[in-house]
C-alpha cells in the first residue's frame, strides 16, 4: 500500500516546524520535516522547512495545524519591546547608514526611542 505525502505547510522556520511535528506525533501522525525555499550561505540548506503528512491524515491534522497558526498569529500581534530597557517605545529606524543597510538587508531594524539602543528583528 503505498501511501502520498501531502505537504500541509511550508516556509515555516526551524522552530515552527518541530511545534507542528510533535503536536502531530501526539495524535499519532507522523510527519516528515524536509527543508525547502532558497539554500542560505554558507551551509547550503534550505531555509525552511515543509511539513508533509500522510494523505489519509489530512483531515486529522488539519484541526491540529490550524490551532498552532492561531496561536502563532495572536502572539505575533504582540507589542514589540526594546530587548535594552524593555521599553514598548520602539520605531523602525529610518536614515539607516549604508553600511547597516548592508549589514541588516533582509531584516527589519528597530530603534528604541527611550534608551537609544537599535536592534533588528
Ligand atoms: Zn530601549
Amino acid at each position: 500500500m503505498s501511501t502520498l505525502l501531502q505537504p500541509v505547510a511550508t516556509y515555516l522556520t526551524y522552530h515552527q516546524a518541530v511545534e507542528r511535528y510533535q503536536a502531530l506525533e501526539e495524535i499519532g501522525i507522523y510527519a516528515l520535516v524536509k527543508s525547502c525555499g532558497p539554500p542560505t550561505f554558507p551551509f547550503g540548506e534550505g531555509r525552511y522547512f515543509q511539513l508533509l503528512i500522510p494523505e489519509d491524515n489530512l483531515a486529522t491534522a488539519q484541526p491540529v495545524l490550524a490551532l498552532i497558526s492561531e496561536t502563532e498569529a495572536k502572539n505575533g500581534q504582540l507589542p514589540l519591546a526594546c530587548p535594552a530597557c524593555a521599553s514598548p517605545a520602539v520605531e523602525p529606524s529610518r536614515n539607516l547608514s549604508w553600511v547597516k543597510r548592508v549589514f541588516y538587508a533582509g531584516t527589519f531594524v528597530y530603534g528604541c526611542s527611550n534608551c537609544g539602543h537599535s536592534f533588528f528583528i
